[in-house]
């Protein structure tokens, strides 16, 4: 599994994004092995912002609870809007021509 692969955002429902690992339940609550989803970073980082782990773990456990909560909700109508390549390109002479769908 490459950490790095570029996936869809189960938040924001952006794709080819950068993801990273969010824990549904807070490790720091219990959820060490716990759901998971994948969320892109500016999503992830919003969730930790706005919320502490004590709240996520109260009733944010789930996307569609995240999805439906009013801030959160705000940021996403936003983020949707914004590119999806934020991240500073790296000089790599790997570029090929992907497959484009
Ligand atoms: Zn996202
Ligand atoms: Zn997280």
């Amino acid at each position: 599994m490459n950490k790095n692969q570029k996936k869809n955002c189960e938040l924001c429902g952006r794709m080819n994004v950068k993801t990273t690992v969010h824990h549904l339940l807070p490790k720091e609550e219990g959820g060490l092995f716990g759901p998971t989803a994948h969320l892109c970073i500016p999503c992830h980082k919003q969730i930790h912002a706005l919320y502490t782990n004590k709240e996520i773990a109260a009733r944010l456990t789930t996307v569609e609870n995240l999805r439906r909560d009013e801030s959160l909700n705000k940021f996403i109508k936003w983020i949707r809007k914004q590119p999806a390549d934020t991240i500073p390109r790296t000089k790599k002479s790997t570029i090929r021509k992907k497959g484009k769908r």
